[in-house]
């Protein structure tokens, strides 16, 4: 132990970002969002959020290696993690909008 850590460190975070979906990554430690990194396969990936928003973020990268990842599902893992914080009131209201799924774009 720590001998891999030391040598992963970092290693990939100049690569280009690579394309994945979150829901087939390994989750760690029975984490409903962080997952085995599919670089370094040692990292973990957190699930980013803006720090001024709070919201989470379509790209996210390997607290070891550095790898950057594109979640490709992102607005599944969106509405799931959105999900989690509604009250039934809340989801109701929701359920009545008219909802566009994000098409990549601002
Ligand atoms: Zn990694």
């Amino acid at each position: 132990m720590g001998t891999d850590f030391e040598n992963l460190s970092g290693i990939n975070i100049d690569k280009p970002p690579i394309h994945v979906r979150h829901a087939d990554l390994e989750r760690q430690d029975n984490s409903s969002f962080r997952s085995d990194c599919p670089a370094c396969k040692v990292g973990s990936i957190p699930v980013r959020r803006n720090m001024e928003t709070m919201e989470i973020e379509p790209i996210d990268n390997c607290l070891l290696c550095g790898q950057m990842v594109i979640y490709d599902d992102f607005i599944e893992v969106a509405n799931k993690k959105i999900a989690e914080r509604l009250t039934p009131d809340l989801m109701e209201k929701l359920r009545k909008l008219p909802l566009e799924p994000w098409n990549g774009e601002d």
